[in-house]
């Protein structure tokens, strides 16, 4: 066993998705950036990708490929996902269509695919390079100095100008940061468990269900969800409660796995031989809300992605919040930068030249990346906050209220205020997933939907009695003023 030291000027802390991205966003603004991954590179090494194989990118997250000018490479394999495909107990299909028209549309990606792809558009910046299999043990912020091991247990000490903490929701960065005075956070598991599944091409290589759509087996407080991959397979999600009578404590042996699904999911059955075999097999996955408060240690390190905010999956907007997390930070250094902050970069050259002052300007490097991370922070915290409990808040709607009459007509006349008042009357699922407007206003507008959803519905049976007159007023007293005039709205996935 061995120690080393190293010193680098961006140290990046966890290679998954946000990682990746954020070392292309540093690399094109001339740093120099070092990554340190836990886990062996997934472009040589046949693995798991980790949690859900395959997800949904919508406009956020592509928002952000876009402004490093990588949307074109990262969503050359993405399946558009134009509607949610309904499985009935008996079979029956019925099919929402995702957005108000054809422009809004979900899109599956393969996370292993898009990772990959992001690894290797950073390391052709030249710019980039990738250090696998070191697992962050320790922090010292003071000196800003972070402890690597390798397998065979050699340790690593690399000492950074500045550190993004981007090793997912369990973060040891976020661990080590909350240790400081003042730091906090919090770590809130739903009591549901997910178990992936898979549907296999056709025996032509098609699709066995409807490419262009998520499908959904919703069967109250439980569901099956499938999503499209490139090469005609389906990456199947149960989600189901750990404990009560459907649940994954009734799910031990292999005649209650087919058991449970024949009755609740025959049709799903049929499309997945190794059904049974694969339950056995793949793990039970755990769903969190991460929340913590600050995410930066002055200028020397800050957290990004799901290690600053973990987000249960129910909107389909973890990754895209961490892109968009880049997208804010990129942001604030323009803002910097524009206001006079040219030596940003000089000091890093500057270090380059004389390395024993090292210390000296790590502090000089360290006060201007403050101002940045405070205003990144200060951006984003409100923003992340909603957008986990948006999506606590749908698991709940999904899990409690998909039967419930008065929910399903306040829903239908959603649909028709969405089509009468475009631009006036946006859902809270469009805001959150088809445009770019903060979440803390999505999450705002929402409240103001559900208020005039209710009103609407108070003493109507169907959907056409809705009084469309009384509508339009609540529409433009309560709403339109957040939304009108909002560029972000123009974006589409
Ligand atoms: C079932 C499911 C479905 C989902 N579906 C969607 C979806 O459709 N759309 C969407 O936008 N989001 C979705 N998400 C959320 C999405 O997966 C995450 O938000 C996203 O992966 C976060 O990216 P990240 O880079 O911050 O973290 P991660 O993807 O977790 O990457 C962290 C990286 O850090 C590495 N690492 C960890 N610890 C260390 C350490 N100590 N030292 C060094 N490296 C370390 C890990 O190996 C990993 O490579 C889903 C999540 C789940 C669970």
């Amino acid at each position: 066993m061995t120690t080393s030291e190293q010193q680098v000027d961006m140290l990046i802390i966890g290679a998954g998705l946000v990682g990746s991205l954020a070392a292309i966003f540093l690399a094109k603004r001339g740093f120099a950036v070092d990554v340190y991954e836990r886990r062996p590179d997934m472009r040589a090494v046949e693995m798991s990708a980790g949690r859900s194989i395959n997800l949904n990118i919508s406009c956020r997250g592509i928002e952000a490929l876009k402004r490093v000018g990588i949307a074109d490479d990262a969503l050359a394999e993405v399946i558009p996902m134009k509607g949610r495909m309904m499985h009935a107990r008996d079979g029956a299909l019925t099919y929402q269509p995702y957005g108000k028209d054809d422009t809004e549309f979900g899109n599956s990606i393969s996370r292993a695919g898009l990772n990959k792809v992001l690894m290797n558009i950073a390391e052709e910046t030249g710019q980039v390079r990738f250090h696998f299999d070191m697992k962050a043990e320790e922090a010292d912020f003071g000196s800003n100095t972070f402890v690597f091991s390798s397998p065979a247990g050699d340790k690593v000490e690399v000492r950074a100008v500045v550190a993004i903490g981007t090793d997912g929701a369990a973060s040891t960065v976020r661990t080590e940061m909350m240790k400081l005075p003042g730091y906090e956070s919090t770590i809130s598991p739903l009591d549901y468990g997910y178990k992936e599944l898979y549907i296999p091409p056709a025996d032509d290589g098609g699709f066995r269900i409807e490419r262009n759509a998520l499908h959904i087996w919703p069967r109250g407080t439980y569901m099956v969800i499938a999503l499209p991959n490139f090469d005609g397979s389906f990456t199947v999600t149960l989600f189901l409660p750990y404990e009560g009578p459907k649940s994954f404590a009734n799910l031990k042996t292999e005649e209650d796995v087919r058991k449970f699904f024949e009755e609740e999911f025959p049709d799903a059955v049929q499309l997945m031989p190794d059904l049974v075999k694969t339950f056995m097999i793949n793990p039970t996955g755990h769903m969190e809300t991460v929340k913590c408060y600050p995410w930066n240690v002055e200028g020397h390190a800050v957290l990004m992605g799901d290690a600053a905010h973990g987000v249960v999956p129910f909107f389909g907007q973890g990754m895209n919040c961490g892109f968009e997390d880049l997208t804010v930070l990129d942001e604030c250094i323009e803002d910097h930068l524009s206001q006079g902050g040219a030596l940003f970069i000089e000091r890093r050259t500057k270090r380059d030249q004389e390395r024993r002052n090292y210390g000296k300007l790590q502090t000089e490097g360290g006060s201007h990346w403050e101002q940045v991370f405070v205003d990144f922070v200060r951006r984003r915290k409100e923003n992340c906050d909603a957008i986990a409990d948006m999506a606590v808040e749908n698991f709940i709607e999904m899990r409690d209220k998909v039967g419930d009459p008065k929910f399903l007509l306040a829903k239908a006349v959603e649909k028709i205020l969405e089509k009468k008042f475009p631009g006036r009357y946006v859902s809270r699922y469009s805001l959150v997933t088809f445009s770019n407007v903060p979440y803390a206003l999505a999450q705002k507008a929402g409240a103001i939907c559900d208020e005039i959803l209710a009103e609407l519905v108070t003493g109507i049976e169907k959907v056409d009695d809705v009084d469309l007159a009384r509508a339009q007023v609540l529409v433009d007293e309560r709403l339109a003023p957040l939304l009108v005039g909002r560029p972000e709205l123009a974006m589409k996935s």
